[in-house]
C-alpha cells in the first residue's frame, strides 16, 4: 500500500546542527590541532539534540502536535487517545465505555499487538473510533535506533495497521514520546505527523486512580489531547486496569465542562 509522503523541511535546530557539523569538518581539515575545541562543540551540539529527544512535546526536532487546532478547541472537542493497545481483555471494556458516552477516541496501536488481534482493531473502527501508528515493536530503545531501523519500524506498523483497519493511520506517537533527530525524515517519507499531549497522567506506573484522574482534569479545556494506556495500564489496588477506573470519571467530567472527545483525525484538517 502507497502513503502519500510529504516534503521534510529541517527545523532551525537541525539546520544549525548541520552546520555545525559541516563547520567541525571544515576546521578539522585547515586547523587539525584544533580538535579538542571541535569534539566539544559536537558533544554540546549533540547533548542540545538529544535533551530535545528527550522531551516528548518539544518541536525542535520537527513538528509535533500537542494541542488540537484552534477551531476544534472553539468546537469544545478535546482528544482522547489511548496507547500500547489493543489488548484483549482492557480494549473491550474501554470501547463499552466509550459507547455509553458516545465519545470517540483514537488508539495509538502497536503493529504487532495489532496483527495479534486484528478482529479487535476492526471492532475499534467499526465503534467510530480510529487507529494510528505506534510503531511495529514498541521497543524501549526506539530513541536510539539508525533512520533504517526506524523507517522499519514506522512503515511496517504503518502496512499492519492500514490492512487490518482499513484505512492509512495519519499519525504517530513515537514510544513513551522518545525519539531521535531521524523520526521527522522517516514520517515525512510515510506521510505520518507527530503527535504528542497536552495532559497524562502517567498511567502505565501511577495506580491510583484519583492521581491519574486529578491530572488529566486539572485546567482541562477545549483542544487537550488527553495520553491514557489500555495496553500497558497501571493496575489498581483491585486488581483491575486504572484506564477502566478514570475513563468514564474523565467522560463525565468532560459532560460537566461541555467538552466533548473526538478523533484526532476529525478535529486535525
Ligand atoms: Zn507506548
Amino acid at each position: 500500500m502507497l502513503f502519500p509522503c510529504r516534503n521534510w523541511k529541517p527545523t532551525l535546530a537541525i539546520k544549525l546542527s548541520l552546520l555545525v557539523l559541516t563547520g567541525s569538518v571544515i576546521v578539522l581539515l585547515l586547523k587539525p590541532a584544533l580538535w579538542v575545541w571541535v569534539l566539544s562543540v559536537l558533544c554540546i551540539n549533540h547533548g542540545i539534540l538529544t535533551l530535545a529527544g528527550l522531551i516528548p512535546r518539544s518541536t525542535l526536532l520537527g513538528p509535533n502536535i500537542t494541542r488540537l487546532p484552534q477551531a476544534a478547541a472553539q468546537r469544545g472537542e478535546v482528544a482522547i487517545t489511548i496507547d500500547d493497545g489493543p489488548d484483549p481483555e482492557v480494549t473491550p471494556r474501554v470501547l463499552d465505555i466509550l459507547d455509553q458516552y458516545q465519545a470517540q477516541a483514537t488508539f495509538f496501536c502497536i503493529g504487532k499487538l495489532a496483527a495479534q488481534h486484528p478482529e479487535l482493531c476492526r471492532e475499534i473502527v467499526r465503534r467510530g473510533h480510529a487507529i494510528e501508528n505506534h510503531s511495529l515493536s514498541h521497543n524501549w530503545y526506539f530513541s536510539l535506533l539508525d533512520p533504517w531501523s526506524i523507517h522499519r519500524e514506522v512503515s511496517n506498523a504503518q502496512q499492519v495497521l492500514s490492512s487490518i483497519s482499513g484505512h492509512a493511520p495519519r499519525f504517530f506517537r513515537a514510544t513513551a514520546g522518545l525519539r531521535n533527530p531521524e523520526l521527522e525524515p522517516v514520517l515525512a517519507h510515510c506521510g505520518l505527523r507527530l503527535c504528542s499531549w497536552s495532559k497524562r497522567g502517567f498511567d502505565t506506573r501511577e495506580n491510583n486512580p484519583d492521581a491519574v484522574l486529578k491530572s488529566l482534569v486539572q485546567n482541562l479545556k477545549g483542544g487537550d489531547i488527553l495520553l491514557l494506556h489500555d495496553g500497558s495500564s497501571a493496575r489498581t489496588a483491585r486488581g483491575t486496569a486504572v484506564i477502566l477506573d478514570v475513563l468514564p470519571r474523565l467522560l463525565d467530567n468532560l459532560a460537566q465542562a461541555n467538552l466533548h472527545s473526538v478523533t484526532l483525525r476529525s478535529a486535525i484538517p
